[in-house]
């Protein structure tokens, strides 16, 4: 039966929390043992420069900082911090550690290194899955033998949460994520993408820690998404199950969530809340009301087949200031950046081959972008070209059959 330590923190000792989830599950030896390496995979993104941003989007240095203190309690392994961000630009993931805070631990401790992990390049790997047949891999990923999946917890404007099973897509290195994005298309497409290569890289997965102290709703997981204080560690060695207990303390049931339903159908992890162990605090106690994007909410239809006409697509509101972040994360590269009529800089997007995956919102340092429904201006359209037809057939009978 899978396990989740719910942890909350008191008197902000995260440190504390963090030991307390772990020692629920067992203790850190009971999932790392004699490994020599032992990578941190932290939820980095782009990283904004504003610290309240900085908080509410990327995992806590001081969730890694007490993962590291535990590792070296019991021996010395050699402990690695990496992401590949969500920015798709080459020095982007670079840019986002130094903002990050995370540099502090490898001043701190002796065998921390803190390294993006493009740094040493991809190795191309086939992945076999149902729908992610091949992709490119951190190489410090491949060679690592034992993971610590560090996830925050998130709403996501595609996949609707994002937790551990999405935090491993940030171990494909830049270029190959727009093709996946691609590849995915929706929902649905990118979420079996993400579950591929979660099941290919599950070996690996030797425990989650979710920071779900600052968590964030609304157009996650980026800038435009707000911070909400859950106050809670959670723990798990099935990252599908911490997922779903995370989904469920979210506000919505586990199965509502592509990803997870996927998962669980393919026997990677438990989604059933009722035979998942819960250790520590009890779901109710902390249960919330998320709010989740309003692009995400076709998730929740009945009648799936019909979402696209519902899909909403990305608008662009105020305040860019020209970083390129968008226009080179953007799969199918339909953004370029224009001068508005007062001289500044502002995105101009291609919808025509906008496949609605919201790269752009989410690592827009900026939160420049908002959504905008089609929905409307179809059915407008399609009732527009009713009536001409209509009009046509009339004049063609009073005209013709007179
Ligand atoms: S414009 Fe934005 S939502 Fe559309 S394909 Fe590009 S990144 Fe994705
Ligand atoms: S819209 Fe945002 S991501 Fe795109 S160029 Fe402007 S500031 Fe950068």
């Amino acid at each position: 039966m899978s396990k989740v330590a719910i942890v909350k923190i008191e008197n902000k000792q995260i440190e504390l929390a963090v030991r307390k989830a772990i020692d629920l599950l067992g203790g850190i030896t009971k999932f790392i043992s004699n490994e020599e390496r032992v990578l941190l995979k932290p939820n980095l993104l782009s990283a904004p420069e504003n610290k309240e941003a900085l908080e509410k989007i990327r995992t806590d240095p001081r969730v890694l900082e007490a993962l590291i203190k535990l590792l070296m309690e019991k021996r010395s392994p050699k402990i690695m911090v990496g992401d590949c961000s969500g920015v798709g630009e080459k020095g982007g993931t670079k840019e986002a550690i130094r903002k990050s805070g995370y540099l502090v631990l490898e001043e701190k401790y002796q065998n921390v290194e803190v390294r993006s992990l493009e740094a040493r390049g991809p190795v191309h790997v086939d992945i076999n899955g149902k729908k992610l047949k091949s992709a490119t891999v951190a190489k410090d990923v491949m060679e690592t033998k034992a993971i610590i999946n560090v996830p925050k917890m998130k709403t996501h404007s595609l996949t609707i949460f994002t937790g551990a099973v999405k935090n491993l897509f940030g171990t494909i290195t830049g270029g190959d994520k727009t093709r996946i994005h691609s590849l995915g298309g929706t929902l649905n497409g990118f979420s079996q993408c993400l579950v591929d290569l979660y099941s290919f890289e599950k070996e690996k997965i030797k425990l989650n820690v979710m920071d779900a102290n600052v968590a964030l709703e609304g157009s996650g997981p980026g800038a435009a998404g707000k911070a909400v204080k859950m106050g809670l560690i959670l723990a798990s060695e099935d990252a599908v199950a911490l997922d779903a207990v995370a989904v469920t303390l979210m506000g919505i049931a586990p199965e509502k969530v592509p990803t997870l339903r996927f998962a669980h159908e393919q026997g990677l992890g438990e989604i059933d809340i009722e035979k998942i162990t819960i250790l520590g605090e009890q779901i109710i106690d902390h249960k919330r009301k998320f709010k989740f994007p309003k692009s995400a909410r076709i998730a929740f239809l009945p009648f799936q087949r019909f979402s696209k006409i519902l899909q909403r697509y990305p608008k662009y509101k105020s305040g860019c200031i020209n970083c390129q972040s968008c226009v080179k994360g953007c799969p199918e590269q339909v953004i370029t950046i224009i001068t508005n009529k007062k001289g500044e800089p502002q995105p101009r997007i291609n919808l025509k081959g906008c496949i609605a995956c919201y790269t752009c919102i989410e690592i827009c340092p900026e939160a420049c972008y908002g959504y905008e429904s089609r929905t409307l201006r179809r059915v407008i359209l399609v009732f527009s070209a009713l009536l001409v037809v209509v009009a046509a057939l009339i004049t063609f009978l009073v005209l013709f059959l007179r």
